[in-house]
């Protein structure tokens, strides 16, 4: 597992094996970009292809550096993660006891701070105090998720090196890599946002129980009086994730539709269900479409903001009653 295995980040592997190949190593990087996107991985290949025997700017994963790194025995390699929900002085202190110390094996003592938006201000502090004036052999690899809430100080002392979100196609490849079968993996490559560690999380038969919530709504549209829609909308209303999901999966099928009817040539979110769909859009107007979409990121903005999922809903029903609903308002649009 080298540098060459990482799907989808081949900007930042670019810039990593730039660094690797000159003579001007720096002593801090800073991994930023969404979580799940192959950070720590290629944190650990970064140190791997450091400390490898072999010459190569990309670790040779034969020699016993590489196999060390890879079993988590390494001794000039540390990885510090978040105790709890912080990272503490006492976890910088550490650190820098073991910097104050030649490595062991390799030329440098790679430090890999995986989370580091979680350090408290003292640790901040602490941690700053290394990268002002670090240790000729210390290579200091922080990542986050939210580079946002880092200090300025600690940012502006560190090589910043961007990590992108992973595009469909790449994480359905590496789904069917670990023996996902095909038609799940494309499922939870839409799911995912870019994002692997979303997969790991997610229940996919329940992911497709809420697809269906959702494509029950756009097809009930207009085909039933008030009370009917209102109550599917209250049962699928149930919690606050259930109906951000439908409402996500609302807006895959808006984007799915008007893909259809604009450029229906282009790979759709929902692809195993494209004839139902076409079926569908040749009743409906792009305008009304794009302004149920508008409305649909309104209203999970709204969830965000902690307002009632039910609300929320019987909001949802008069918007697809509204711009999809009656035929008469569909040909008015069209
Ligand atoms: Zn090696």
């Amino acid at each position: 597992m080298a540098f060459h295995t990482i799907l989808g980040q081949e900007h930042a592997l670019a810039l990593l094996q730039k660094a690797l190949v000159s003579t001007r190593l720096g002593h801090a990087y800073l991994f930023y970009g969404p979580s799940g996107v192959g950070k720590r991985l290629t944190a650990l290949q970064f140190a791997k292809a450091l400390s490898c025997h072999g010459t190569a700017a990309e670790a040779c994963d034969r020699c016993t550096s590489c196999h060390k790194i890879d079993t988590g025995n390494h001794p000039d390699v540390v990885v510090v993660n978040p105790e709890g929900t912080s990272i503490r002085i006492e976890h910088i202190r550490a650190l820098q006891r073991q910097l104050s110390y030649k490595p062991y094996e390799s030329q440098r003592t790679v430090i890999i701070i995986d989370g580091c938006e979680s350090l408290t201000p003292p640790a901040a502090n602490a941690l700053l105090k290394t990268l002002e004036e670090p240790p000729a052999s210390a290579l200091l690899l922080l990542l986050t998720s939210k580079k946002d809430v880092l200090p300025l100080t600690i940012i502006s002392r560190c090589q910043q090196i961007p990590f992108r979100p992973l595009a469909p196609s790449y994480i359905q490849a590496l789904l069917v890599q670990q023996g996902v079968d095909q038609a799940t993996a494309a499922i939870a490559a839409t799911l995912a946002e870019g994002r692997l560690d979303t997969w790991m999380q997610t229940d996919i038969s329940q992911a497709l129980a809420r697809r269906q919530n959702a494509y029950a709504l756009l097809q009930e549209r207009g085909h039933t009086r008030n009370t009917p829609l209102f109550l599917l909308a209250r049962q699928y209303a149930g919690s606050r994730e259930q109906c951000e999901e439908v409402l996500h999966w609302l807006s895959l099928f808006c984007r799915d539709l008007v893909m259809l009817k604009v450029a229906a040539t282009s790979q759709l979110y929902n692809s195993d269900l494209q004839a139902e769909l076409a079926d569908l859009t040749s009743s409906l107007a792009v305008e009304s479409l794009l302004d149920l979409f508008a409305s649909l990121q309104q209203l999970r903005h709204y969830l965000t903001m902690n307002v009632n999922p039910q609300l929320t809903f019987e909001q949802l029903v008069m918007q697809l009653q509204q711009l999809l609903g009656t035929p008469s308002l569909a040909e008015d649009a069209s």
